[in-house]
């Protein structure tokens, strides 16, 4: 990509990285040297600038701790057998992260200001990025407003912020969702289809209820009849029925997953019918009493899958199929998987290498 845009760099004196084995961290607990901001006044982006990683200078009355105007996205950068380093999709990180932008009334981040300022925090941060086979390091671009004012009101200030954390062996065990019925992720009209902190935050109490039933997870339900399936937990949901891949067809409630899209995808080339519509939890449970729901899971860029192995529903427990038994969405997680490390064909031309 063509650029003019201009990052000043200050390097760290002292890398943090030998303190640490990246292919064997905790996930989300450790950043990498440095991070990248870009400021937003004046009506236009500021110069943008690259630093060690470090605390962030504000006032308490800021705009985003109060009324939360704060949106993120999540993103994976992946390291092949030669070294090198490749990010998954960064595309549709971008655009999703303006129509969460346009939806917030925050400014829209130029392309060159994103893509750049990852790919700069990559070449100086590469050492960060785990070789192990399911490591990657995870980006988190995020857009808060920084006004110091106390009133409800668009922010005239913003701040663009890319900070890294490796994500060493990333294993999710299965897991038992609740279809929740009661309180709801997302409303029609609301903000559910974009990555606004306030969605995560309202979602934090009802998965601890479930917790506490012993469920790792819910599924969020529409918040009219609560009787149609959106999502489940922070990830897009997948059913395997008889042959048909099933998942919620996109609206204003549901997040528009870059994994959802990619595994829709690959379920097309191979030549599977994909059904993307409403799902009551009604036909879920008569797939599962014909015995022809043969999978179930959550699809995610920090989990890419999450096999779901029971679902609970109105006082009942539904086990579904084993995990060794599924054949579709391992073999999505392998492919995905291959792609990622370099070692198959990339068709869609999803990975795109550091320059
Ligand atoms: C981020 C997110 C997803 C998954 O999106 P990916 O692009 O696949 O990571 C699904 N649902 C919600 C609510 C999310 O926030």
């Amino acid at each position: 990509m063509v650029t003019t845009l201009d990052i000043s760099i200050e390097k760290t004196t002292k890398s943090r990285v030998g303190e640490y084995d990246v292919n064997d961290v905790p996930f989300g607990k450790c950043f990498s040297d440095h991070m990248f901001v870009a400021e937003y006044a004046d009506g236009k982006w500021q110069q943008a600038y690259i630093k060690p990683y470090q605390d962030i200078p504000m006032s308490y009355a800021m705009s985003a701790l109060h009324y939360g105007q704060a949106i993120f996205e999540g993103m994976k950068a992946y390291k092949n057998e030669k070294g090198e380093v490749s990010l998954f999709r960064p595309d549709a990180n971008f655009r999703r992260l303006n129509k969460s932008a346009i939806r917030m009334a925050m400014p829209e981040v130029p392309e060159d200001i994103f893509m750049n300022g990852i790919f700069e925090l990559l070449r100086l941060d590469s050492a960060w990025v785990p070789s192990s086979e399911t490591g990657s390091l995870y980006i988190r671009p995020f857009l808060i407003a920084t006004d110091e004012a106390i009133g409800v009101k668009a922010s005239e200030t913003y701040k663009f912020i890319i900070i890294t954390c490796p994500a060493g062996k990333y294993y999710t065990e299965p897991i038992k969702v609740l279809v929740e019925t009661n309180y709801i992720r997302a409303v029609k009209g609301g903000i559910g289809f974009v990555k606004a902190a306030g969605n995560y935050g309202r979602s934090l109490y009802p998965t601890k209820l479930a917790q506490q039933k012993g469920y790792q997870q819910v599924i969020w339900t529409d918040s009219e009849t609560h009787q149609y399936v959106e999502e489940s937990g922070t990830m897009n949901l997948m059913f395997v029925i008889g042959d048909t891949v099933v998942t919620p067809g996109l609206s204003d409630t549901i997040l528009s997953g870059i994994t959802r899209d990619s595994v829709l995808t690959l379920a097309r080339d191979w030549g599977l019918r994909v059904e993307e519509r409403k799902i009551s939890i009604f036909e879920i449970i008569e797939a599962h009493e014909k015995g022809i729901l043969k999978e179930a899971f959550g699809c995610g860029t920090a989990a890419t899958i999450a096999q779901i192995v029971g679902i609970g529903y109105n006082g009942k427990d539904y086990p579904l199929p084993s995990v060794e038994s599924r054949k579709f969405s391992p073999k999505v997680d392998e492919t995905l998987r291959n792609i990622r490390k370099g070692r198959e064909k990339d068709q869609h031309q999803w990975m795109v290498k550091v320059p």
